[in-house]
């Protein structure tokens, strides 16, 4: 074998010149030096931009973009997004702080998450953001909140849907969960809310993650737009916002296709007229966390030893799940699939071997590729993980086995 297959079709955004990767316009190995040490996590902000664009291009006018700041939290990219979206959608008092320090206007983010504290909704309505109800708890804690500070606080209710989003990765509405209030309770919670002298600015329905099937994407939004409105009958005030989730993903594995958005901006084309027509004051936004970043960044680890046992070859690099899990198949996954993967320095092809690349925890489970063909690779070679712009250093236990935590570089 001489020549290394593309490993991904995430490869072709980042080019390679003379075998070398290269991540914001700099050669993977000068950007190793320039971070002074490996592991890391590098975002390209070109590939961000572009994708933001793609996504506009697509959308309707009168569909807002959002930004969901739990997919990459890190401040240098939240302010970079900040900049390209229409708002920010936070989960917790630390990312609210994150999305109000990158300048992102209050009336522009909105928190949603269950469990919130009361110093919590207290932190979001002193600062004047949209805060997302999960709860009838929540309702009562911002109407005493509201008081006690003397501001009015910016009610959305986020509703667990009647339907979820079929065949996504994660499913987070439908059925029993602890997101949001259930569809069919929605009428009573409503005159709860206006009991409570709160204004109920509007809804957030959000049905799935990580779907990479536009016809599935495309009947969540139909059920949604169908609930949203059946929803506004029972409710006091004009709906002013409607946050339809998103749900948009990318693919990580063999066999996945990229997500076709054509059939979506088609559909919001033809139904945004009809949910105008219903709701003439909602301003509809969807909410967008991985499908936003996930292909613009990319993992670095260093292979520092290599080893071969029983006729298998394992490149044990600096790096794992412990800045990773996703990559090593622990967060979520059912059956576990290597993520692209390739050796950053040795793009050309070259004599190639099946290896495992494994990381430097006392666990099997720290795995960053299973059994695959890469180019013959040493000691001090760069081993590049794709797609880990989303739920990367955030969505991993860098405590576990105290190794030094990952640096993170948007370039
Ligand atoms: C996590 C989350 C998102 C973002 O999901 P992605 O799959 O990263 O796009 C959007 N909305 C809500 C309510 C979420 O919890």
């Amino acid at each position: 074998m001489s020549t290394t297959k593309p490993v991904h079709a995430a490869q072709s955004r980042f080019p390679v010149v003379d075998g070398v990767l290269h991540v914001g316009g700099v050669p993977l190995t000068r950007l190793a030096q320039r971070v002074g040490r490996t592991p890391f996590y590098a975002y390209d902000r070109k590939v961000v931009s572009d994708r933001v664009r793609q996504v506009r291009d697509c959308l309707p006018d009168g569909v807002r973009l959002h930004y969901s700041i739990k997919a990459n939290p890190m401040p240098a990219l939240v302010q970079h997004m900040a900049a390209l979206v229409d708002g920010l959608d936070v989960a917790s008092g630390g990312e609210l702080k994150t999305a109000l320090d990158a300048g992102m206007a209050p009336e522009c983010i909105s928190f949603a998450g269950p469990g919130k504290s009361d110093a919590e909704l207290a932190q979001a309505v002193a600062a004047g953001v949209h805060v997302h109800a999960e709860s009838e708890r929540e309702l009562h804690a911002l109407a005493r909140i509201g008081q006690e500070l003397g501001i009015a606080p910016l009610v959305v209710i986020r509703v667990n849907p009647d339907f979820e989003l079929k065949g996504s990765g994660m499913r987070m509405g439908g059925g029993a969960k602890q997101f949001g209030i259930d569809a069919e309770e929605m009428p009573r919670v409503l005159a709860l809310a206006a009991g409570l002298g709160l204004d109920v600015l509007g809804f957030h329905i959000f049905s799935g993650s990580q779907s990479l099937k536009a016809e599935a994407i495309v009947e969540a939004q139909a059920q949604t737009f169908a609930l949203a409105e059946r929803l506004a009958q029972s409710c006091r005030h004009p709906v002013r916002v409607l946050n339809i989730g998103g749900g948009f993903g990318i693919p990580y594995f063999p066999g996945e296709a990229p997500l076709d958005l054509a059939p979506i901006a088609a559909h919001l084309r033809q139904a945004l007229p009809h949910v105008q027509a219903a709701l003439p004051q909602a301003e509809v936004s969807i909410e967008l966390g991985r499908y936003l970043v996930g292909e613009a960044g990319v993992y670095v680890a260093r292979v520092v030893d290599r080893k071969v046992s029983r006729g298998q070859v394992f490149l044990v690099t600096d790096g794992g799940l412990h800045h990773h899990l996703a990559a090593s198949g622990n967060f979520g996954q059912v059956i576990r699939k290597n993520y692209p993967v390739a050796i950053g320095n040795r793009m050309g092809g070259g004599q190639a071997e099946v290896v495992s690349v494994v990381g430097p925890l006392c666990t099997p489970l720290d795995l960053l590729a299973d059994k695959m063909e890469l180019p013959r690779a040493n000691v001090g070679d760069l081993v590049v993980v794709f797609q880990s712009g989303a739920y990367g250093i955030s969505a991993s236990p860098a405590g576990f086995l105290s190794h030094p935590n990952a640096v993170e570089v948007l370039v």
